[in-house]
């Protein structure tokens, strides 16, 4: 990655710079809220905020939004700490929690309250929403509006202190019920919820709105660059007003747009239906859209963030199409992942000329990409497993791997023969039968002899049994959101194959979780956490662009 990826936030990072318009501070943050498993649209901030933060000598935190204990969870605390590691973002030593700051927040509401600039409200739901107007109709005024200050501060005091039912009041500030900015109409700083919460448990029972808390936290921890998604644009003026009203440290808020992909969804409430359908198996399922799913299935964190980069960061709403990043991860795979041989579904091959018994250790490159890999011994013997699909009895035309009389290469081994057909009485072939050439070790050509087709290959006394799980896009359709009826009715019935006695290479025997590997001529491949040895389990991370087409060496 580069030092100093170019953008407009970018920009105005060096403008302020220039102008020591924060003393030559760069300070920004990631603030999920722990409602859900991040998703890969939040990679792009956590790539965003911490890059800027790092590219300019900076600081970066990870802070907790967790404000809404109804659907908060430790949980998802765990899992967005584990995911933000991940993608090797450095927070620093301090994990921060907007939950521990609900004293000082309570504090500057009481002050607000004093000042005139914030009054309890009785309304209902249902009353405010009427209240509140529309675009084209100006709001009009609570009965509480005009109560004053000490009657406000007493009332507040007693929510507070839990004397009123949930729902039954909330602290509004006092801006402009006929703003053309439908923010401004007085908004909610805080409603009562009697529920738990995962860090303060019962301490409270009135929760600070997000427009009301963002800001402060922001302010608390000192950031400079408070950057978010453009849904909050029209917010701005929200979080500008409180932070003036009380005249604390005043952040820039920035927006940019959201990273979306095609074939998927990405809104939390959609993953969390996901995964409580059972339409996936759980959060880090590997088709889902997730971190904790990206991870499992074997991306590597710098093509992500890599990924994030090349898009870049504007103001402008775009899908991006997830070949991009199959692409990027292809590319980081391609340089790093040591090649194997696997046979996904399997064909038994005899060798009938082979010396009955005899194996033969064969060295094998590991990686044509990176020479400092070196070579593997792979046992080569009389019975073998190739691709099912590497044979056809009846080649169609441009077919050039096995088929009747014809001869291929087996990578790094021999040239072989097919010179008969085995099938079982309902006709399904079950063997080939083939000679080899002794004299083409090593798959060269002796004689300038030439094959077309060279196939992988494993020996079957020594190859090592394994689950492979393929996966094909969560969605059938590009954008699930925008197609007719609901999403979940555009789910893909194909998006995971399980293949349940693929056959590995001897060497794939001791691969570990989280170890990513080439499989030649298939894909990359990486062990899954369902992994044990004896019972390995892999999942394709991305399939091989164009496998036939580089099947030769
Ligand atoms: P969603 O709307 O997808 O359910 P969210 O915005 O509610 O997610 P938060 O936990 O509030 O999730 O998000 C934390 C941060 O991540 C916010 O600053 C938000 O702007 C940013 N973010 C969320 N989704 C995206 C996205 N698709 N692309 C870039 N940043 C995002
Ligand atoms: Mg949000």
């Amino acid at each position: 990655m580069s030092d100093k990826p170019r953008h407009f936030i970018q920009d105005i990072v060096d403008a302020d710079l220039a102008s020591n318009k924060w003393g030559g501070k760069v300070h920004t943050r990631f603030p999920p809220e722990p409602n859900g498993y991040l998703h890969l649209g939040h990679a792009k901030s956590i790539w965003l905020n911490s890059s800027l933060a790092k590219a300019n000598g900076g600081k970066f935190n990870l802070r907790f939004d967790d404000t809404n204990p109804a659907k908060e969870d430790q949980e998802y605390v765990d899992s967005i700490v584990d995911d933000v590691r991940w993608m090797g973002a450095d927070f620093g030593e301090k994990i921060h929690f907007a939950s521990d700051y609900f004293e000082q927040m309570y504090a500057w509401a009481e002050k607000l309250v004093e000042a005139g600039k914030a009054y309890v409200c009785e309304l209902t739901p249902e009353q405010m929403t009427e209240y509140r107007g529309t675009f084209d109709k100006p709001g009009k005024d609570s009965p509480g509006r005009g109560r004053s200050p000490k009657d406000n501060l007493d009332l507040l005091r007693r929510m507070r202190a839990g004397e009123f039912p949930a729902g039954a009041k909330t602290l509004r500030a006092k801006i402009d019920m006929t703003s053309g900015n439908i923010n401004l109409r007085d908004p909610v700083m805080y409603r009562i919820v009697k529920a738990p919460h995962h860090r303060t448990g019962d301490t409270w029972c009135i929760y600070p709105s997000y427009d009301w808390a963002h800001g402060l936290e922001d302010s608390l921890e000192g950031i400079t660059h408070s950057i978010c998604t453009l849904e909050f644009e029209n917010h701005r003026p929200l979080y500008d007003w409180f932070l003036d009203a009380l005249g604390i440290h005043h952040p820039q808020q920035i927006e940019f747009a959201r990273g979306n992909l095609t074939y998927t969804v990405m809104s939390k409430r959609k993953l969390l239906e996901l995964v409580k359908g059972n339409h996936v198996r759980g959060w880090n399922d590997p088709r889902m859209p997730t971190i904790s799913a990206a991870r499992r299935r074997g991306i590597p964190s710098q093509a992500l963030l890599k990924f994030w980069e090349d898009i870049g960061v504007t103001k402008q709403e775009s899908v991006i199409d997830v070949g991009r990043l199959e692409a990027t991860v292809r590319d980081f795979l391609n340089a790093s992942a040591p090649r194997r041989m696997a046979v996904l579904r399997p064909l038994k091959v005899t060798i009938t000329n082979w010396p009955a018994g005899q194996v033969e250790e064969l060295d094998v490159v590991n990686n044509p990409e990176d020479e400092s890999a070196g070579t593997r011994k792979v046992p080569f013997s009389g019975s073998l497993y190739i691709e099912a699909d590497d044979f056809q009895e009846v080649p169609e035309k441009k077919f050039f791997r096995l088929a009747p009389g014809k001869e291929v290469r087996l990578r790094a081994a021999y040239f072989v023969t097919c010179t008969e057909v085995v099938k079982d009485a309902s006709g399904a072939i079950t063997e080939l039968r083939c000679t080899y050439d002794p004299k083409t070790k090593g798959g060269d050509s002796p004689d300038g002899r030439k094959v077309k087709g060279t196939l992988h290959w494993v020996s079957a006394a020594h190859a090592v049994s394994a689950e492979v799980r393929l996966y094909d896009r969560l969605f059938k359709v590009e954008d699930p959101d925008a197609a007719a009826g609901n999403y979940l009715d555009h789910l893909n019935p194909r998006s995971l194959e399980l293949l349940k006695d693929a056959k590995l290479e001897r060497s794939l025997g001791a691969a570990a979780v989280g170890e990513r590997f080439q499989f030649e001529r298939v894909g990359y491949f990486c062990v899954d956490l369902d992994s044990k040895p004896g019972a390995l389990v892999f999942n394709r991370t991305v399939p091989l662009k164009d496998s036939w087409a580089k099947a030769k060496d």
